[in-house]
């Protein structure tokens, strides 16, 4: 061995050990750098795992065979099952085989096959009973082929149930509207926007766009007469904030005339200033026809016509006041058939019907309208002439008194003549109530019967 071999070797020693001193430093630097990551990763993978355990979703990951291969505690507190319970058991196991059958293989097999597919349905649980889920399937790949497939179900329940209530509710609301022929209209009182149910446009006799706006197609309908008011009425309801109710004439395209009824209030935000005018409307129309027919009936005579005694006295009771009030004159006619009684024997009972519509027929053909007048007995009238002095009273009666007299009635087979007496008296300044002036036109009638009918004698 020489010094130079040696002294070579050594060397070439020294370097070898240099590099392999590097190769590990880079070794362990590498390996330091693996371990890095993967502390990252698994710490990545623990919050992962908090974010699907905290979840109130039930999250589930099913492989091929339909076997549970990891759940999170959501899942296991739902069933109420361990995850010993669980792992490895078939789905059908936990769901039960009729609802896997039915529903969730069909499912897992179109996300087994590459898709997502998201699913919202009542599902019948085996202990739960009936829950409502949003549920996604999500494919899940390894190296490209799916393997499993992750469940994640969102138990939706109360909310449906909340949204299942409010839309019986609106049915309700649907139906009752809809039975009571009643519509509904809002307005927003920040932008001035209406709006109109299918029924208020039916109300109105409006297609719907056939004005620029609510608005324009409610302001059209209003009878012109009406609309001021109308207006006036909600700018106070939005003022007061008070509900508020009211009646109206609409004009509709026909020009029939339909009287509305509409109840509105307001709605206030938290400060109290009014946002939104919400309201009803129906007609009433039909209503009020039948209101004036019967305010007619209660009022009228069924065979004449003529006001009945209640309507009469009414009416005298409140002339008498206008004409105290006002200081005019007012004369009070009392009237009666001459032997009516007569007429009715001789020639039935129905043609004396026939003379009592007569007579009513020409004291309203020759009285003014504004005189009030009406049946008060059998076959006895009163007839109170507004405005009217003793000798322009004295005239009408004598014209009346006249009429009659020349003309005759053709009914049932005959022509009946027949003659009345009048009883006038005038209105006095004593006279307080009207029972003094009924009191004197009685007693002139009487006199014009004791002095030998067809007359007018005054008292
Ligand atoms: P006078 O000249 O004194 O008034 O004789 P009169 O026969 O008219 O008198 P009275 O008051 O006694 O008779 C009234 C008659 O009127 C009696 C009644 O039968 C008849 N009468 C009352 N109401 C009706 C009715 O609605 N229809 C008919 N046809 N007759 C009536
Ligand atoms: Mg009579
Ligand atoms: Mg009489």
């Amino acid at each position: 061995m020489t010094g130079k071999t040696s002294e070579l070797t050594l060397e070439a020693a020294q370097k070898r050990v240099r590099t392999l001193a590097t190769e590990l430093e880079a070794l362990n630097r590498r390996l330091d750098e693996q371990d890095r990551e993967q502390r990252r990763a698994r710490s990545r993978q623990i919050r992962y795992e908090r974010i699907i355990s905290s979840t109130p979703d039930l999250i589930s990951l099913v492989d091929g065979e339909y076997r549970y291969r990891m759940v999170n505690d959501a899942y296991l507190e739902n069933f109420r099952l361990t995850r010993g319970d669980i792992l490895n058991r078939t789905v059908a196991d936990i769901l039960g085989s009729k609802l896997f059958r039915d529903v969730v293989k069909r499912l897992l097999d179109r996300a087994l096959a590459g898709e997502t597919v998201r699913v919202e349905t009542w599902i019948d649980l085996p202990e739960q009973g009936r829950r409502f889920f949003a549920t996604t399937y999500h494919p899940v790949s390894i190296d490209g082929v799916v393997e499993f497939v992750a469940v994640d179900s969102h138990d939706m329940t109360e909310l449906k149930r909340k949204e299942e209530a409010l839309q019986t509710t609106a049915r309700r609301l649907d139906m009752a509207t809809d039975a009571g022929n009643i519509g509904i209209w809002e307005r927003d009182l920040a932008t001035d926007e209406n709006y109109w149910d299918k029924k208020t446009y039916e109300l109105y006799r409006v297609e719907p766009g056939e004005f620029g706006s609510i608005y324009e197609a409610w302001r059209a309908r209003i009878h012109p007469d009406d609309f001021p008011e109308v207006e006036q009425k909600l700018a106070e309801c939005i003022e007061t904030k008070e509900r508020y109710e009211m009646e109206y004439r609409l004009v509709w395209p026909d020009d029939d005339i339909r009287i509305i009824r509409v109840a509105g209030t307001v709605q206030t935000d938290e400060d109290g200033s009014p946002v939104l005018l919400t309201g009803v409307n129906w007609d009433v129309t039909e209503h009020r026809r039948m209101e004036d027919e019967l305010r007619l009936l209660a009022s009228t005579d069924p065979l004449t016509g003529a006001s009945n005694r209640r309507h009469f006295m009414g009416r005298l009771n409140d002339e008498l006041e206008r004409c105290r009030r006002y200081e005019t004159p007012m004369v009070l006619l009392s009237l009666d058939i001459d032997h009516f009684k007569d007429i009715n024997d001789t020639f039935g009972h129905p043609a004396g019907d026939e003379v009592l519509k007569d007579l009513v027929r020409l004291c309203t053909r020759t009285l003014r309208t504004t005189d009030v007048f009406g049946r008060v007995g059998g076959e006895e009238f009163l007839a109170a002439l507004t405005q009217t002095g003793l000798a322009a009273g004295l005239r009408t009666a004598e014209r009346l008194r006249r009429n009659i007299e020349r003309h005759a009635v053709s009914t049932h087979g005959h022509s009946i003549s027949y003659t009345i007496s009048i009883g006038l008296t005038q209105l006095q300044a004593a006279d307080e109530t009207i029972d003094a002036l009924l009191h004197r036109a009685d007693e002139a009638l009487y006199k014009a019967k004791h002095n030998g009918r067809n007359r007018v004698e005054i008292a």
